[in-house]
């Protein structure tokens, strides 16, 4: 499967880039990308990008952490951004150190992990903030295995049995769960939704795109950073090499929202930033 680069135009944003590089103690050299969306200043000299003369390392090894940021944007608990033109919006249920994420559109919802175990109740208070009930959501999928991810899986399909769950073949036999999850890769489409086969954090990663709206559920494969995006966590990848590779396939998708397990969202301009990660 071809990466998306359909709207690549339409979605383009003058960003005018800084670059800061900072000590992070052990982990080495961290390379910051400050970004301002500079749409509404056609004559303003911010609209170049520009970069300080500090030579980047050469290698994008798991000493590096790369962190790139857009500006700063409204993060509340309980992030909602609308779709009115393609129908799709997201909210967020945030579990304090994770997040699961409901994508809905016409009274119909998909959940996007589950959170730990114990994490059914804010799920359901996130249903309801938006008008739903469990009923409307038919689709489950675990961006993966770990079970800060899918540790209320249970809990969830007790509230909506008629629901299909879905995950990444290669960590469906260490989802012990009742259900067993139906294996999705990469082409397939649930709820109109791609998923992106990005091993590495696991062997059975995966994202999940609405090219339409625009939006990224990344899970555990890039970590939100403050409204910008980083690249995923060494000490918890099982591949960072693979990792890497997958933040590379994730930059040449289309989207301006990302959503991550951990972090706050990218609501702008997100494959634009992956794209300057994974160039880092
Ligand atoms: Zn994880």
């Amino acid at each position: 499967m071809s990466p998306d680069r359909e709207g690549l135009m339409t979605t383009h944003r003058m960003i005018n880039r800084r670059v800061a590089i900072a000590e992070m103690g052990k982990a080495g050299l961290a390379i910051v990308v400050f970004g301002t969306v500079a749409c509404s200043d056609p004559g303003g000299s911010g609209t170049t990008a520009t970069t300080t003369g500090t030579t980047p390392p050469t290698t994008a090894g798991p000493e590096t952490t790369t962190t790139v940021a857009t500006a700063p944007t409204t993060s509340s608990d309980t992030t909602t951004t609308g779709g009115a033109a393609t129908g799709t919006a997201f909210h967020r249920v945030n579990l304090d150190f994770v997040s699961a994420y409901i994508l809905y559109r016409g009274g119909e919802a998909a959940l996007v992990d589950t959170g730990v175990d114990g994490s059914l109740d804010a799920i359901t208070a996130g249903l309801g903030e938006i008008g739903l009930a469990w009923d409307a959501v038919g689709h489950v999928i675990l961006t993966h295995k770990h079970p800060d991810h899918m540790g209320s899986v249970d809990a969830v399909m007790e509230q909506t049995p008629g629901a299909t769950l879905y995950a990444g073949a290669p960590d469906i036999p260490e989802i012990t769960v009742v259900m067993v999850p139906q294996p999705v890769s990469d082409g397939d489409s649930v709820f109109d939704l791609d998923i992106i086969e990005t091993p590495g954090h696991t062997a059975g990663h995966i994202c999940v795109l609405d090219s339409s709206a625009g939006i990224l559920v990344a899970g555990d494969a890039m970590v939100g950073a403050n409204g910008g995006v980083s690249g995923p966590e060494p000490a918890f990848a099982e591949n960072m090499t693979v990792a890497i590779d997958s933040v590379r396939k994730l930059a040449g998708f289309t989207y301006e929202v990302a959503l991550f397990g951990h972090g706050e969202p990218m609501l702008e301009g997100a494959s634009a930033a992956v794209g300057v990660l994974a160039e880092s």
